[in-house]
């Protein structure tokens, strides 16, 4: 069953990839295991995807824990200061950097631990009240402040967009977090790279790769409907 929804979605990705002119190895699909059991990304690792996505600290050490190490594990959600000691070592990449005071956290943990911890900026590109991530305006001066941190490397930006039935609706917000991107890439910050944009999900991946997506990320589309929406 998920392994039908994985060639599913891959059959859409590299069509999106087709259309952009864009190769199949340019977009990374992550997909996202939230509230869904081991036993799922069992099903899915047998595919071949090795990134997953998770939201909570909690639930990705358990599943960290018990699944194999090959897996890259991406943190996508929204991520309090206390918890960042629990990811450090786990995750190979935060999506959701929004503020100095957790880049700070992250510095100090990985300072900690000896690594350095890649990261990306959320920005919250739309504007929805209900969802973090700095503003567009914001986000310079937060690359700019985070760029100092030895143990972090920014590699790239991250958004949320707004829930839709019509994926066209967010092309103005993916072109908005490229467009960010190319501008804060233009400064040529130190220990910045934005070779990354995590933008996409179930609704809208399609659109997003045709916009420069490098991560997807996809939930439903892959392991079917969550039983309560997170
Ligand atoms: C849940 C979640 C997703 C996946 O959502 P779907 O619509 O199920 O694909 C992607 N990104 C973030 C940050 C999420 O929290």
């Amino acid at each position: 069953m998920l392994t039908e929804n994985v060639i599913e979605v891959e059959k859409h990705v590299q069509a999106a990839c087709d259309r952009a002119g864009r190769s199949r190895d340019e977009v990374t699909l992550i997909a996202v295991s939230k509230t869904k059991p081991v036993s799922d990304i069992e099903e899915v690792l047998t595919t071949g995807i090795l990134d997953y996505g998770e939201n909570k600290v909690q639930e990705l050490s358990d599943k960290y824990e018990v699944l194999p190490k090959n897996i890259r594990w991406h943190m996508i959600g929204h991520l309090q200061r206390n918890k960042v000691k629990y990811l450090i070592g786990k995750v190979v990449l935060i999506h959701s950097v929004d503020s100095l005071r957790l880049a700070e956290q992250i510095e100090h943990e990985a300072a900690k631990a000896d690594i350095v911890m890649p990261v990306l900026i959320e920005v919250n590109v739309a504007e929805e009240e209900s969802k973090f991530g700095t503003t567009s305006e914001a986000a310079m001066q937060l690359v700019e402040a985070v760029s100092k941190l030895p143990h972090i490397k920014i590699r790239g930006l991250m958004t949320i967009a707004p829930f839709t039935d019509n994926p066209e609706d967010n092309r103005i917000y993916f072109r908005k977090l490229k467009q960010l991107s190319v501008d804060i890439k233009s400064k040529n910050i130190d220990n910045v790279d934005m070779d990354e944009l995590s933008m996409g999900m179930t609704g809208d991946y399609e659109v997003a790769i045709e916009e420069g997506a490098t991560m997807v990320r996809v939930g439903t589309g892959i392991f079917g409907k969550r039983n309560y929406q997170i």
